[in-house]
């Protein structure tokens, strides 16, 4: 199966084929659909049938490393259908992962804090560093804000593991582990951050637009929880 939003995470549309049918879902030759994986929601929207019916998307999983599609009416096998994302919902998932990264590597270099869990929805991304207050975490955001304006390119290619792992805070998060593979997907701020990461960002930080603070909460003595959003 092939992961086209690896390559290109801004494809809202594309052919398919059913190449496997199991009972958590479908799953097609190649796929523009992400699971829910990486600290992100699943991608939502359609396949549509030869017969132009509307097949929704209910939720998208990492199954035995293949991409499973849960989908509201059965399809058969060897059916083609037309993959349409909600492409709306992507982008503020991407915006929203674009600027965790950020954040995240604020955290790390000014304060040696490395993020310890974190979550991103089509309406804000939650995470969690062992410290910080708000006067903190409102003055990284305005720094990331900074950052997001300058409009940098983001940079996304291949690497050997072994080379790789020798990047201090290439894996910022445990369980945002990349798969074992031999080559990893690394995804890079240039100046700013670099991390193995399958999922999909913007390619430029301009249209992370602005980032807000929407919430701080101290979760306990080493748990310091943010929710923000982008406009
Ligand atoms: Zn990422």
């Amino acid at each position: 199966m092939e992961e086209v939003y690896r390559e290109d995470s801004y494809l809202r549309e594309l052919e398919g084929k059913v190449i496997d049918i199991t009972p958590e879902g479908i799953k097609l030759d190649k796929t523009i659909f992400h699971p829910r994986e990486g600290g992100l929601e699943a991608d939502s929207g359609y396949l549509i049938r030869k017969n132009e019916e509307e097949v929704k998307v209910t939720d998208v999983k990492r199954l035995d490393g293949e991409v499973v599609l849960a989908v509201d009416k059965a399809l058969e096998f060897g059916e083609s259908v037309i993959q349409k994302l909600d492409f709306d919902k992507r982008l503020k998932l991407m915006r929203l992962h674009t600027a965790s990264h950020i954040i995240a590597s604020i955290m790390f270099s000014k304060y040696n804090a490395s993020i310890i869990g974190g979550n991103i929805t089509e309406e804000y991304a939650r995470d969690e560093f062992p410290i910080g207050d708000k006067d903190i975490f409102s003055s990284v955001i305005d720094e990331a804000n900074n950052i997001a304006d300058q409009g940098i390119e983001l940079k996304v290619y291949e690497l050997e593991k072994e080379k790789a792992m020798q990047i201090p805070g290439i894996v910022k998060l445990g369980e945002r582990m990349p798969p074992d593979v031999k080559v990893w997907r690394i995804v890079e701020i240039p100046g700013v951050d670099i991390q193995a990461d399958g999922g999909p960002h913007v390619k430029n930080t301009k249209e992370i637009g602005k980032i807000v603070l929407i919430k701080f909460e101290s979760k306990g003595k080493d748990r310091k929880r943010i929710y923000y959003t982008v406009e």
